[in-house]
């Protein structure tokens, strides 16, 4: 395919202003899928993202459009929408010569439009601004054209007014891709170069890995080689996204497509990471930057007998994540399980969501914290330690608990009839403490339901008790409502008392449901 007659272009735009539906009226508008309802949103495949409106996993359709007699090659690449994944969406425009900046006639510019739009003026791509939602009765593309004038220095006669939902002037879109967004820069003469900028794990063929050309061609058995890892892989399969695989002989300079090429594991293609041939090395592209976990909790199952099935899900989710840190824990009221590393709070609820409903996982997972690095002053820890300075992602993991006491942040621990919870375990800073402590103790109260004794809930700081809430003792019966007279309401109830007890989880003589972590977890 002639290079001039490509472009590569990404939609760029704060959660919810209209990116997936734009891309699904792009695609239908090409040909590359039918008009269907049942169609909605193709580019987000998984059930997080359908639910929460989040794009997860960037992912990439050729679309061919023809425009003035002349046929054109439109890659449009899909990034993830969300601060966590800003590394991904910073390679995927990388990818790219120009975006589609889209922002919602309502509510005007919004903090992740800021955000994209750097990205993207960093990266010197053209910059198209579309104002979407113009059918909204609040609609207000004055207001916006201004804000995007005086925020961005864009003229707002560069502004395009659309419905992608009514699908409203979406073709004037496509015209102004191709008249506004220059070709790839492109060379077929040059050595093969590419830039992975997602990958994703088959079950059946292994990594996928979805490459920009920026020189040469590559086709199947060639060598490749990937650029920071220096690992050789032979090429099985190649060819385009049209959004599905279709294996095509070879790829040229400026396109976009898929190699599966052996890889056993998403680490094996790592977005940013510079694809060559075995025989002509070349200086792989700026940018690459390995992924980082900012991020740490524990996930366990919520009981024990369904480690297995939890270790495969964990498993199969991290072979397609490869920026999900996974280490060995236990714990003692938990059990086994793992302490996982992720980019960001969205990227964990992300993660758990998948877990419970890809793969049916009932899980608990502790609070999350940041990884601490702790200066140790004792030589007898120095020593036992082998360094002076050590990183811990796991705040039971500080060497003594004196050590902690005496920094700027303490650790909290929350105690039940006595009896610690370690998986609530925080660590605060001491202006918080007293406050962080009270809340809590206050969700565990009404977390936990009323049980045959009294019970103390208690946050503590060493042996001093900061806070205290008492749960009261449970006085009638569940069956006492009952009267000795309807059976099968009685029946009824004992069952309903029966799978609440299997959501439970016994700390000393208390059970604690679920939930109840769940909920003091989730205290952001
Ligand atoms: P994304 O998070 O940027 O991908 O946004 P979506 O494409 O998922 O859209 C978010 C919501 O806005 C959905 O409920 C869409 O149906 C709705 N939406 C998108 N475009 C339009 C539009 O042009 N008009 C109206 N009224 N709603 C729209
Ligand atoms: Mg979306």
């Amino acid at each position: 395919f002639p290079v001039d007659k490509i472009r590569n272009f990404s939609i760029i735009a704060h959660i919810d202003h209209g990116k997936s539906t734009l891309a699904d009226r792009l695609l239908e508008m090409t040909g590359a899928i039918a008009k269907t309802d049942r169609n909605k949103q193709v580019l987000d495949k998984l059930q997080v993202e359908r639910e929460r409106g989040i794009t997860v996993k960037a992912q990439t359709a050729s679309l061919f459009y023809k425009h003035e007699g002349q046929t054109y090659l439109l890659n449009l690449i899909d990034t993830p929408g969300h601060v966590d994944f800003s590394y991904e969406v910073s390679r995927s425009i990388s990818a790219c010569q120009g975006v589609l900046l889209i922002v919602d006639a309502n509510e005007g510019i919004q903090a992740q439009t800021v955000a994209n739009f750097y990205l993207a003026f960093e990266a010197q791509l053209s910059i198209i601004p579309v104002i979407n939602k113009i059918d909204l009765k609040n609609a207000d593309p004055d207001r916006v054209e201004k804000q995007i004038e005086t925020m961005f220095d864009i003229p707002s006669e560069e502004c395009i007014r659309i419905s992608a939902k009514l699908g409203i002037n979406v073709d004037r879109v496509l015209q102004e891709v191709v008249k506004r967004i220059p070709p790839p820069t492109a060379k077929l003469e040059e050595p093969f170069k590419a830039l992975v900028f997602d990958s994703t794990f088959d079950h059946y063929r292994g990594v996928v890995a979805n490459i920009a050309l920026f020189s040469g061609q590559v086709c199947k058995g060639d060598k490749i080689v990937s650029a920071h890892l220096g690992k050789t892989y032979e090429v099985n399969e190649l060819g385009v996204l049209r959004p599905d695989e279709h294996p095509t002989e070879r790829l040229y300079a400026g396109q976009v497509g898929y190699v599966i090429a052996g890889m056993k594991e998403v680490k094996d293609a790592q977005i940013g990471d510079t694809f060559y041939h075995q025989k002509q090395p070349v200086e792989p592209l700026p940018g690459f930057k390995p992924a980082k976990s900012m991020v740490f909790a524990g996930i366990y199952p919520t009981d024990q007998s369904e480690y297995p099935s939890l270790r495969s899900a964990v498993e199969k989710l991290t072979l397609n994540d490869s920026s999900v840190m996974v280490q060995r824990d236990s714990s003692m009221a938990l059990g086994a399980g793992w302490r996982l590393g992720f980019l960001g709070l969205l990227h964990m609820e992300v993660f758990n969501q998948r877990l419970e409903q890809e793969y049916n996982a009932s899980v608990i997972v502790t609070a999350p914290t940041v990884p601490y690095k702790a200066v140790l002053s004792s030589p007898k820890l120095i020593k036992e330690y082998g360094q002076e300075v050590i990183t811990i992602v796991n705040p039971t993991q500080f060497p003594e608990k004196s050590c902690v006491v005496e920094y700027q942040e303490p650790m909290i621990d929350f105690l039940l009839n006595g009896k610690p919870v370690e998986e609530l375990t925080t660590i605060v800073h001491k202006d918080q403490a007293y406050n962080t402590g009270k809340a809590m103790c206050v969700k565990l109260k009404e977390s936990i339901p009323r049980q045959m004794f009294e019970i103390a809930v208690q946050a503590a700081i060493g042996s001093k008790v900061i806070a205290r809430e008492t749960i009261k003792a449970y006085r009638k019966n569940v069956l006492a409502k009952c009267y000795g007279g309807d059976i099968t309401r009685k029946m009824k109830l004992l069952k309903k008392q029966a799978e609440g007890k299997k959501k439970m989880r016994r700390i000393g003589n208390i059970d604690v449901p679920k939930d109840a972590f769940i909920n003091v977890l989730k205290r952001k």
